[in-house]
């Protein structure tokens, strides 16, 4: 019988080169497709006759994705947000900071920024930088902490150098802080800790651990952030699962595995519908990002020193927008559509990518070296 099958509200085709994925915005799934299956469905999509036996669609059916139809019909998809924010001129959609206290440390951790970029997670690690500047005084972390506030900033991440080393005027913009933001992270290396930090921190910012000891002591309303050559993995520790979040640190690009989390499926995450509608446009990462360097610098990442937008140690966060909007928006919307290999992959709207390092070790600020995945064959390299 002549039938047409279309995929349901939620259900988005994304078409790569060769293959395609179903993207379910509610369960929050991604299903993979060979040629065929993409073909068949693409068909479908088109609103092109098919069979009711067709095996495959009964078997989305089945799953919920789709259903048969007796005559040919328009399926509006599921949005979020309003088309027409950006062109009402409304204030940019900010939705993280990071606010780098200090730039002084008297540890000499191999993986600390000064030897280069070459870390998966570096952002909220700590860090110290090679560079010249005065740090920015309390009165104005607390301005910049208020102009945060009114742009409607959601997450705010304390880190450094080591904290513990500015201490008072850490807690005081932890408590300033701590009256205009719910999500308050805060980054301290393992050494740096003690129990009457920890027990300061408990209920007023969640605690990020900087170490590269596994056997790290964990305190309440905290996570790990483990720094790991990528030879020494294994999942044999099932680190994930704990709540541990793996920083890589990349020295040698040729030799790494494909089985790395940042290099196999599981850089591909299930997307909901509002962060799938932002992939579309804005890169995964980078977007509605800023970070506020010790010295007043505004970069789009902790990680991406050279990339400026402006400075706010004279002037105010709301003119770096205004002086600026234009390169801010640039890497904002460098979505995975912009990225070599990324932009034919049917993958690009649930993947993760990290710019700072994807850049470091391609020289590109569009290049892209950590992925096991060709889209143009649609294989996984093993
Ligand atoms: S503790 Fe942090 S800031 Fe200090 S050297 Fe180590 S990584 Fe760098
Ligand atoms: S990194 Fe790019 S090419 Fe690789 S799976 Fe993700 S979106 Fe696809
Ligand atoms: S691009 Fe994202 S993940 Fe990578 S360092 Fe910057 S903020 Fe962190």
């Amino acid at each position: 019988m002549k039938m047409y099958f279309r995929l349901n509200p939620e259900c988005y085709l994304i078409r790569g080169k060769k293959c395609g994925a179903i993207y379910d915005l509610i369960d929050e799934k991604i299903y993979a497709l060979n040629q065929y299956e993409t073909r068949i469905v693409t068909s479908s999509e088109n609103n092109d006759v098919v069979n009711e036996d067709n095996t495959y669609l009964t078997e989305l059916e089945k799953l919920r994705i789709g259903r048969f139809y007796k005559k040919k019909i328009y399926v509006q998809k599921l949005r979020a947000g309003s088309p027409i924010r950006e062109i009402q001129s409304e204030p940019p959609a900010f939705h993280r900071a990071f606010l780098e206290i200090n730039n002084i440390c008297n540890r000499n951790c191999w993986f600390c920024g000064y030897n280069g970029v070459k870390r998966s997670l570096g952002c909220i690690g700590c860090n110290r930088w090679n560079e010249n500047g005065e740090s920015l005084s309390l009165e104005k972390w607390k301005r910049i902490i208020n102009d945060l506030s009114d742009l409607d900033c959601k997450d705010i991440f304390i880190i450094g150098g080591d904290l513990t080393l500015v201490w008072a005027k850490t807690v005081n913009i932890v408590n300033y802080a701590n009256s205009k933001f719910r999500n308050i992270y805060i980054t301290l290396h393992h050494q740096s800790l003690s129990l009457d930090i920890a027990n300061y921190l408990n209920n007023k910012a969640n605690l990020i651990i900087q170490t590269d000891n596994i056997n790290v002591p964990q305190y309440n309303q905290s996570s790990v952030i483990m720094v790991m050559n990528p030879d020494d993995w294994t999942d044999f520790y099932d680190m994930e699962s704990k709540g541990i979040k793996i920083d890589f640190v990349i020295d040698d690009v040729e030799s790494l595995s494909n089985n790395l989390p940042i290099i196999s499926k599981k850089k591909i995450l299930p997307v909901n519908v509002y962060k799938f509608i932002d992939n579309i446009e804005y890169h995964p990462c980078l977007g509605h990002t800023l970070a506020i360097c010790h010295n007043g610098n505004v970069i789009p990442c902790p990680l991406m020193r050279s990339h400026r937008f402006g400075n706010v140690r004279n002037g105010e966060l709301y003119q770096v927008f205004e002086k600026n909007w234009k390169e801010i928006e640039k890497i904002w919307k460098l979505n995975l559509d912009k990225i070599e290999k990324c932009k034919c992959c049917e993958f690009r709207y649930a993947c993760t990518d990290c710019r700072a390092l994807e850049e470091n070790l391609t020289g590109k600020l569009s290049g892209k070296r950590l992925c096991g995945y060709n889209p143009i064959e649609g294989e996984w390299l093993k």
